[in-house]
């Protein structure tokens, strides 16, 4: 039985009052001004520091800690050091210094690099993020004192996820801080916040183990339809199993003592797929969290005899899994995103909105970018996901605001004139859940946006380091403008806010982004389209792109060159990995049982020719023709998979892949169940 009160609540944390508790005073006050206000963090406290998050660690029973960070890999990465210190002849005291908080080193050798790391200089660095507090991870025998680190290599290039967020969360600060100032706001904190909404699948874990594919690529390779899937969407938001409950009350449990503020959870729309989503938070934390969460799932459900697949496709034919990821700004206590009820706040909400608008459509290929991956590319344009191009949704009200900005005239509104900034308040924008459009891969839903494009299994510091670049760049742009106007404020703002609107509208669609006209349409509109990971990686590559992420000091150019090399590589070694077993389980597992009915059969009708029978030959000849072809056809398509993974491009690749699939898939339903040598979808995705 899970306790169902708070105390157990950050628990596993350095929170606020364990810091108050295990650090002196001044250390603590100092701590925490850089954890609250990100103020540069004081070098002279790390010695006392280290001596309170040891003690604190100790008391929690842990005898190890690690430095945790997230390499370019999309996931996570710890190596364990003992606090042990020997002392004497056969004794031992427990030690953490200073020194061994702030860094680490770590072989970085294993790690992708895209080449920042040359073979001879294999060290990688890990830097203590002391805005993200430190953790405990408990295990069987003990527990580990978790750093969240920052990793890069010996001459300073980000080897990591967490460094070029961080970048940009100071980036984007900066600009917000800058346009603010532009509206005579007092100064505030200013705070990016990301609430991440995880999807993923369960399965038992004895078919887990029945099929190689899942094991090795995290999706299944083959599987044919089962008659029922998710037409009657009956599993949507449906009553939650008592297994799956169980399960589900175990992960909060686990990450509300790591201080993870889970709130949501329902089932989704493909059978046996769900949603876990916590309160939105500061980005860092947020995107740490969202890494945990990842770990939880997995970690209970292995617990409880379940899988917990992150892959965005695991079944072909039912929905895959995504990463929402809603993002605002907050100024102070208020959301910069949430329009207001006075005629500044309602200038200040639409100057966002115009940057937000600039930002997407001027750099909507980085932003597909952030979502490139072979899991997400079964998802992307599939009719269940947001298309591969990206577009803003903004619902009827500010469309009609927009409008009237744009033209100067009054929409839906009484009255000739349109939308005055600075004069005019906004009119009321419902947050009704039933007018989003859940087919839009970038939606405002009534005070942020939520970028619904990135894949289940994917880091969010990817997605939302180019967010806040590209609106930072946006609102400079802004602020450069508005300086060099003279004359009145609001006047000005208006003229350039309809200026924007013009030059970027067409990135603002309302329609059904599953439908097949609006391909067309964004073509017209000379939107990007990059359908596939190798597309979509090519803007990391494009002399802007470079320029601009230079400019803010987010990545250096070597860097950018650095992730589109291992997001390449990533690509071409999973398509590879994918094929490789797609064959051998064609081979080795498929066909000995098909080869093997079919000289049943044959055996069968010799038998019955023999026997003089009347009946059942045709039944058994018919059947073994089938057979018979399904089996030439598996050869054959068995020697285009290998041709493929020989000397084939990816393309070809994917190709052989698939047209291996439908012959598999074919043969699963003329086989004999009982001899199917793979758990089929209709076992896998209903008992659990
Ligand atoms: P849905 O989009 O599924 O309808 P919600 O509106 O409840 O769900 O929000 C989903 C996620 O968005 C949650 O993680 C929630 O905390 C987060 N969220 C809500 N408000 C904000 C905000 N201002 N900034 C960032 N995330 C937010
Ligand atoms: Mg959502």
């Amino acid at each position: 039985m899970i306790s169902s009160d708070l105390t157990s609540y950050g628990e596993d944390v350095f929170s606020e009052k364990a810091i108050k508790e295990y650090l002196p005073k001044t250390v603590a006050t100092k701590l925490l001004a850089t954890m609250r206000e990100g103020k540069p963090l004081d070098p002279s406290i790390a010695g006392k520091v280290a001596e309170g998050l040891k003690n604190w660690a100790l008391a929690k029973g842990a005898t190890h800690f690690t430095h945790w960070f997230q390499p370019l890999t999309g996931g996570t990465a710890e190596k364990h050091d003992a606090f042990l210190e020997p002392a004497g002849i056969a004794e031992a005291i427990y030690k953490f210094s200073g020194k061994n908080l702030i860094g680490g080193e770590a072989d970085a050798s294993s790690f992708p690099s895209g080449g920042l790391r040359s073979t001879f200089e294999a060290r990688g660095y890990t830097a203590w993020d002391p805005t993200s507090p430190a953790f405990i991870k408990r295990h069987e025998n003990g527990a580990t004192l978790c750093i969240p680190t920052a990793f890069c290599s010996y001459l300073g290039d980000a080897l990591d996820m967490k460094t070029p967020l961080l970048r940009s969360i100071q980036v984007v600060t900066k600009a917000t801080e800058r346009l603010m100032k532009k509206f005579g706001v007092p100064p505030a904190h200013v705070s990016i916040t990301l609430g991440a909404e995880q999807e993923y699948f369960l399965i038992d874990k004895s078919f887990y183990l029945k099929r190689p594919d899942l094991l090795q690529t995290g999706r299944t390779v083959f599987g044919a339809a089962p008659a029922k899937h998710q037409q009657l969407d009956d599993h949507y938001y449906g009553s939650i199993r008592p297994r799956i409950l169980k399960f589900m009350t175990e992960v909060e449990d686990n990450l509300w003592r790591l201080g993870i503020p889970a709130k949501t959870r329902h089932n989704e729309v493909a059978p046996a797929q769900f949603e876990l989503a916590p309160m939105f938070e500061d980005l860092n934390l947020a995107v740490d969290h969202n890494m945990l969460i990842m770990e939880v799932l997995r970690q209970t459900a292995e617990k409880n005899g379940l899988v917990c697949l992150l892959h965005e496709k695991p079944f072909q034919g039912v929905n895959g899994s995504g990463k929402h990821c809603n993002w605002s700004i907050a100024y102070g206590d208020k959301n910069l995103f949430s329009p207001g009820n006075n005629p500044r706040e309602n200038a200040l909400f639409l100057t966002f909105l115009s940057a937000i608008i600039r930002a997407v459509d001027l750099h909507a290929d980085l932003l597909r970018m952030t979502t490139a991956g072979a899991g997400n590319d079964h998802r992307l344009g599939a009719n269940e996901a947001p298309p591969a191009i990206i577009s803003i949704f903004l619902g009827d009200e500010l469309n009609s605001v927009m409008k009237e900005i744009e033209t100067g005239k009054a929409e839906k509104r009484e009255g000739g004139k349109g939308m005055q900034i600075g004069v005019d308040t906004l009119p009321v924008l419902p947050r009704d859940t039933t007018d989003r459009n859940r087919t839009s891969p970038f939606a405002f839903t009534g005070n942020k946006f939520e970028f619904r494009a990135p894949g289940s299994s994917q880091n969010c510091a990817q997605s939302q380091m180019v967010l806040n670049t590209i609106v930072a760049e946006s609102i400079d742009a802004i602020c450069d403008k508005l300086e060099a106007m003279e004359g009145d404020f609001n006047t000005n703002l208006q003229a350039l806010l309809q200026r924007l609107i013009k030059a970027h509208k067409r990135v603002i669609f309302s329609g059904d982004g599953y439908s097949a006209d609006w391909p067309k349409e964004a073509k017209k509109r000379k939107l990007p389209n990059l359908a596939n990971t190798i597309e979509a990686l090519k803007p990391l590559k494009n002399a802007a792109n470079k320029a601009l992420f230079v400019k803010y000091g987010v990545l250096s150019e070597t860097e950018m060159d650095a992730r589109y090399e291992i997001g390449m590589e990533d690509y071409e070694r999973r398509i590879r990995i994918e094929g490789s077993i797609t064959l051998e389980i064609a081979r080795s597992m498929i066909r000995p049982v098909v080869a093997d009915e079919f000289s049943r059969l044959a055996t069968a009708i010799g038998q019955a020719k023999k026997d003089g029978l009347k009946v059942g030959i045709r039944g058994l000849t018919a059947l073994s023709l089938k057979l018979g072809a399904g089996l030439d056809d598996l050869h054959v398509k068995c020697e285009k998979m290998e041709k493929a993974l020989d000397k084939g491009s990816y393309a070809e690749q994917i190709e052989a892949m698939r047209d291996l699939r439908k012959t598999v898939d074919k043969l699963e339903y003329l086989v004999d169940d009982a001899r199917w040598p793979l758990p089929k979808y209709r076992e896998m995705l209903f008992i659990y």
